[in-house]
């Protein structure tokens, strides 16, 4: 089925009688008739619920939605973008280990895998993923268990190029992971350029009303983790906490999502509440909607910010001068996503003054929702990075983020011109 209709009504499949909304599941707990039933879900012998923290319907159908938007075999909710890349990566690397992932990432991520995932023994080699295939597979070495980049980075707006990825991953016997959520599944789908496994913060375009924080991780099911075993012992040989079962033994295509659930869901337990996961499916439904309006509008913001001659510099995809357009009419030919990153000719103060006169767009720590707003990542969102850090993730001290809502577009240049007239 197309996009469309997935969005609308993928996942959830009432049968006769049932609800044809997707119910809120808020129960922790699922009621059997005998133990033995009971134990053979616990052995992973039969799939079944038996307690929230592992899997619950409302979740589970939400989950097979963005799997099936995805192209992939599986997917799995957890409670934050945040806990969806770190599970991403802990999923396959563990102590010892090594990824390589692109510099132009959101500063939560770039934290993230900088300087937490370093506590728990696991380094990363930040790349610029504009640099040449030779240059990236040097920063490869024989403990590297994955590489990392955003489709579209958060805040830079700059696009990934997936097959050079894809190619240099494969090449080093590794899985491509990509952050796809600012153009989703309706402006992009990078399993179909190669991408092995894709993660999402659903806070963003895919909830689209600022209701709930939320992730996802969704496997292609198409990395061959056997051909690989030696690299990928967690999937490839048995595990000790489930009786000495081998993930991709047991479960084929399924083995990485299955791990993710059935151990590490279990472990630490970043799930999201039931009733996050029904609001994030409304959000869904409109999903095919609003991308377009969000692309429309930011395009025509984009062309009016670049033609004012107080505005120094502009990057958005869909601009004919832009570094990224090329990448974008390839990945992204329907467009991108309603973020632009600006830059205002003058100092610091005069895009806090840009700011601060705005008065229908408004100052928030968010992106990608149907409300225009504003941001400042340098004193916001990336406020512990230094300069230099600031500058290797691709955020100019004066890069205004300007996430351009579904209004109507003339309201929104309004608000901007008279903004502008005012520093
Ligand atoms: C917001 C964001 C995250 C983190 O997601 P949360 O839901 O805020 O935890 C990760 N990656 C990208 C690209 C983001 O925009």
């Amino acid at each position: 089925m197309k996009q469309s209709t997935l969005c609308v009504q993928a996942g959830w499949e009432p049968k006769n009688g049932e609800s044809r909304v997707l119910p809120i599941y808020q129960s922790t707990t699922f009621k059997y008739d005998n133990t033995e039933e009971m134990a053979d879900l616990f052995d992973l012998k039969k799939e079944g619920y038996f307690y929230t923290r592992l899997q619950n319907p409302t979740n589970d159908a939400v989950a097979r939605k963005i799997a099936a938007l995805e192209g992939g075999v599986g997917a799995m909710l957890t409670s934050s973008g945040q806990a969806a890349n770190f599970y991403a990566i802990f999923n396959i690397c563990e102590a010892g280990d090594h990824f390589v992932t692109s510099n132009e990432i959101y500063g939560g991520t770039y934290n993230l895998f900088g300087v937490t995932l370093k506590k728990l023994g696991i380094e990363c080699t930040f790349v610029n993923p504009e640099a040449s295939e030779e240059e990236i597979s040097a920063a490869f070495r024989p403990n590297t268990k994955a590489l990392f980049g955003e489709t579209i980075s958060n805040p830079g707006c700059k696009v990934l190029d997936i097959e050079k990825f894809a190619r240099i991953a494969h090449q080093h016997g590794v899985p491509l992971i990509v952050d796809n959520t600012f153009p989703t599944p309706i402006n992009c789908r990078p399993f179909e350029w190669g991408a092995d496994i894709v993660t999402h913060s659903t806070t963003k375009y895919m909830d689209g009303h600022a209701t709930q924080v939320g992730g996802c991780i969704v496997d292609s099911g198409n990395f061959d983790w056997d051909a690989h075993a030696e690299k990928f012992p967690g999937l490839c040989t048995p595990d000790e906490s489930y009786h000495g079962l081998t993930y991709t033994k047991a479960f084929g295509k399924m083995a990485y999502m299955t791990k993710l659930t059935a151990q590490l869901m279990r472990d630490l337990g970043s799930i999201p509440s039931p009733h996050n996961a029904f609001l994030l499916n409304l959000g869904l439904e409109t999903l095919h909607l609003r991308m377009p309006r969000h692309c429309e509008n930011a395009q025509k913001i984009a062309e009016f910010l670049q033609a004012d001659e107080r505005v120094a510099w502009v990057h958005y995809s869909g601009l004919p001068s832009d570094e990224s357009h090329a990448l974008a009419q390839k990945y992204l030919p329907n467009g991108s996503c309603g973020v632009i990153a600006f830059g205002l000719k003058g100092t610091r103060e005069t895009a806090v003054k840009f700011m601060d006169s705005l008065e229908l767009i408004c100052i928030v720590t968010h992106v990608a929702d149907a409300r225009t707003c504003v941001l400042h990542p340098a004193s916001h969102t990336h406020r512990q990075l230094s300069d230099e850090q600031l500058r290797e993730a691709g955020v100019a001290p004066d890069l205004i983020r300007l996430s351009v809502g579904i209004e109507d577009v003339d309201d929104l240049l309004a608000d901007i011109r008279q903004a502008l007239d005012k520093i």
